[in-house]
């Protein structure tokens, strides 16, 4: 066989696999016209990757008639792919499925741990392996490796370009996790990676373009246009929170002053609350400010005035249809998320975009950086098939 008859039967075999991925279970007429292929090509491709164990035939019984129809779906468990979230405080780490879900994961208090890229690889690599130990899988049905990390990543490159939480600069993350591990890797954005899981698995799925906002250590931003998440030239698109609002506020994490999240971010909350009193969480300063003290509930009123201004600029920049709410300050005092939506939609919603869009709260419990850097790395895998 030729080396273009080889690739043309692998791209066919990739259009059906990726055929099936997107809309399982399928019958083989359907996978006929999805692909363009003929049905006798089609059950020749099937055949191979049934052998190989990606796909597998089941009956279901459809109609009035009880008539038995053959559908074509994935095989359970068929490519693992271990879906990581590294922060330098904590590390989470999961195994995820061909279908995107999370069959386990755990997370990791990596404070006193070594920083270092290759010792942070080889951290990582090592709880996969237990990971996968613990849950009785054998190792060798690992596919591929995701970490989804905070900073400017360029993710064709598999570069940390700069983190400011990690204190990297020009990091070549992917090839030596794949060094340590010879395993396939993909690194990513945090942020841009949870927006992916929404647009495939969560509340963003068939939406056009959605903007993901992160209420968390800060205001994290991703925008998905289409399935696709927008980069910029340098992966910096939909950086909101770096967007100046204040001129003489306060010195941002990046180095400027007055950035939209040096209002909203909790560090800086706390920050604020802890001049008046040694309030350690955001619930507890909520608690607070309902007892009628006046600093904390001016610190939440500016808190959720600013997170509604966020909005205002998403809502403003990108005309999406679907805003979604994510991070730990959302998950952990969900009051919020209606407080921040009734102070938008009663004071800065521009009129003309107001029915234009939804504004969702994310369902994934702050797990969708782990799972969309966890089909990041089985889209990898699929295209080597
Ligand atoms: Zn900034």
């Amino acid at each position: 066989m030729s080396y273009a008859d080889a690739s043309a039967k692998n791209n066919s075999a990739q259009s059906i696999l990726n055929a099936v991925r997107r809309s399982y279970p399928v019958t083989r007429l359907e996978l006929s016209e999805m692909t363009e292929l003929s049905i006798p090509s089609v059950s020749r491709i099937l055949s191979r990757l049934f052998e190989e164990g990606y796909l597998e035939e089941v009956s279901s019984t459809s109609g009035g008639l009880g008539r038995k129809t053959k559908l074509i779906t994935l095989k359970d468990r068929c490519v693992l792919t271990a879906g990581t979230e590294y922060d330098g405080e904590s590390l989470k780490v999961s195994i995820i499925d061909e279908k995107g879900r999370i069959v386990t994961f755990k997370t990791y208090d990596t404070k006193r741990l070594e920083k270092e890229p290759r010792a942070v690889c080889e951290i990582i690599y090592d709880k996969i392996r237990n990971l996968f130990h613990d849950e009785k899988i054998n190792i060798e049905r690992l596919f591929g490796i995701g970490i989804s990390l905070p900073g400017i990543i360029n993710n064709e490159s598999g570069e940390v370009m700069f983190s400011a939480q990690l204190g990297w600069k020009n990091v070549k993350l992917q090839s030596i996790m794949e060094e340590v591990s010879g395993i396939n890797c993909v690194i990513d954005n945090d942020i841009k990676s949870a927006a992916y899981a929404e647009y495939n698995k969560g509340v963003a799925k068939n939406s056009k373009i959605s903007v993901l906002l992160y209420f968390g250590t800060g205001l994290g931003s991703a925008v998905i246009i289409d399935g696709n998440v927008l980069r910029g030239v340098t992966n910096s698109a939909g950086e909101l929170g770096h967007i100046t609002q204040d001129i003489s506020g306060i010195l941002c994490t990046c180095g400027k002053i007055g950035c939209m999240q040096t209002n909203i971010a909790k560090k800086f909350i706390l920050e604020e609350a802890g001049k008046f009193s040694d309030v350690k969480t955001v619930g507890e300063l909520l608690d607070v400010s309902r007892a009628g003290e006046k600093w904390a509930e001016r610190i939440v009123n500016r808190f959720v005035t600013y997170a509604a201004l966020a909005v205002d600029t998403a809502v403003c920049a990108y005309n999406p249809d679907t805003v979604i709410f994510c991070g730990d300050l959302i998950n952990d005092t969900p009051e919020l998320y209606d407080e921040i939506c009734k102070v938008y939609y009663n004071n800065y919603i521009c009129e003309y975009l107001r029915d234009t869009f939804e504004i969702k709260q994310s369902t994934f419990e702050g797990n969708a950086s782990i799972v969309g850097i966890g089909m990041l790395a089985a889209e990898k895998f699929f295209k080597t098939v």
